[in-house]
């Protein structure tokens, strides 16, 4: 048989059975899909011979120095260095808000503490006019809501123009739920910067794997001991390998979504969903960099990706490009869920399913869609080396 199942081939199911490969044991992975990665996965597209993130762009990036000893046994990296750009109003500005978005937008010449003083006088006009925080405001669609969570903390971050500007309605668009009731820690994720940095992330190791993310999920996938069980739904009816053949017989660690885990009987957790529409410009250069965003809500989609920029040192072709515009909706059942959405009613739920998964002995729950949590994919590894230290 096998020593321990691992459900989920993403970066956190494939780091823990790496892992346990390596300690002496044998590891059978179950995945419903016919490739490993999860997520993270990539693939060259046929056509033009451009690697193309399947599920939406990923940049690795960490300032955890164990998880970047761990992965780069299996890869080296390019020198990328992730950068964005917003379109407002037929302006392109650069995103994370730092000093040239500030400047450009007040038509200005500030410096970092002129700046840093007219932030912080409107963000104080917005708290007072709001009665510090927890006031009503006109929402993107057009509702009256109470301000709170992902608003307050972002007005508190930048003040009520640049919030209006660049984030606003583009988190209408992303979540189509109302911003008092996103998380703070939603738009926590992007710093705002009192100098020209314009780089998306500021940790100290970013980058790409130079043979490909398909290349290096499959290389931490390959050991003797790691026995891979493709196109296999862990939660669908029979066979060896199902929840009814190996709860109980085998410790398992299970990194599906856990609401189906337990068959939804605490009601469904909410996800977002994103639709991708190909497309393959007769160009060579569709839009100058690899993402833009799109924050106004006359355009549909967030954001546009142009995969050929990830990686300015491939031989691409000269006069073809791929695109996806990436479109943000509700999941259905039968959706792929991407972004939990955390409201607090999810988080009631949550706590029903965290309290059925403590009752089960001999399984563990891990990753994005176990934890129902938003994890960049260092900390899918981080939590996934923790948790194999622990086993
Ligand atoms: P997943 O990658 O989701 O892997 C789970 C696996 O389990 C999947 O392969 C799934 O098919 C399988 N599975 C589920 N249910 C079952 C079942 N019942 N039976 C068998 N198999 C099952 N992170 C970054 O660090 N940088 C980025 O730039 C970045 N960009 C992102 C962009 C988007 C649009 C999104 C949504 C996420 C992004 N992330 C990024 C996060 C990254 O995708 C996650 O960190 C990573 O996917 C987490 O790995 P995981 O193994 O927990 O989950
Ligand atoms: N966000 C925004 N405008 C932007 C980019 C981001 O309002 O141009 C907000 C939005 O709510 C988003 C959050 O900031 O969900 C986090 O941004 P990030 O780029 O980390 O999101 P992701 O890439 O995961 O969609």
């Amino acid at each position: 048989m096998t020593d321990f199942v691992v459900v989920g081939a993403g970066p956190f199911g494939l780091t823990v059975a790496r892992v346990l490969a390596e300690r002496g044991l044998e590891v059978t992975v179950v995945e419903r899909r016919e490739q490993v990665g999860g997520n993270a996965y990539s693939s060259i597209d046929a056509e033009t011979g451009i690697e193309i993130h399947n599920y939406g762009a990923h940049i690795f990036h960490t300032g955890n120095q164990r998880v970047w000893d761990f992965l780069s046994r299996f890869t080296t990296w390019t020198g990328y260095t992730h950068r964005v750009f917003t379109r407002h109003q037929g302006e392109v500005y650069p995103l994370p808000i730092n000093l040239g978005t500030i400047n450009q937008f007040f038509r200005a010449a500030l410096s970092p503490t002129e700046a840093r003083e007219l932030i912080a006088r409107d963000a104080e006009r917005a708290a007072s006019a709001d009665g510090g925080g927890a006031g009503t405001t006109a929402s993107a669609a057009g509702q009256t809501q109470t301000a709170g969570g992902l608003e307050a903390k972002a007005v508190a971050m930048i003040g009520r123009p640049l919030y209006e500007a660049f984030i606003r309605d583009y988190t209408a668009k992303q979540w189509q739920t109302p911003p008092d009731q996103l998380p703070g820690s939603v738009i926590g994720r992007l710093p705002v910067r009192y100098t020209y940095d314009s780089r998306y992330f500021s940790d100290p190791h970013q980058g790409l794997p130079t043979d490909g993310y398909a290349a290096l999920w499959e290389r931490l996938a390959d050991h003797p001991r790691v026995n891979l069980v493709l196109g296999q739904d862990f939660l669908d009816g029979a066979g060896n390998w199902s929840k009814a053949a190996c709860v109980g017989e085998v410790p398992v660690l299970f990194t599906g979504p856990v609401d189906r885990y337990f068959d939804y009987s605490a009601g469904r957790l909410g996800w977002r969903t994103l639709d991708f529409e190909w497309e393959r410009p007769a160009t060579g250069d569709f839009q100058g960099c690899a993402v833009m965003n799109y924050a106004d809500l006359t355009d549909p989609w967030t954001r546009i990706l142009e995969f050929r920029h990830f990686h300015p040192e491939r031989d691409y072709p000269a006069d073809r490009t791929v695109i996806a515009r990436e479109f943000s909706r509700l999941a259905s059942e039968a959706d792929e869920p991407y972004y939990p959405i955390n409201t607090p009613a999810d988080r009631t739920r949550l706590e029903s399913y965290r309290a059925l998964a403590a009752d089960q002995p001999g399984v563990w729950f891990g990753g994005r869609l176990g934890r129902y949590q938003y994890l960049d994919m260092d900390m899918a590894v981080a939590a996934a080396l923790t948790l194999a230290d622990k086993l």
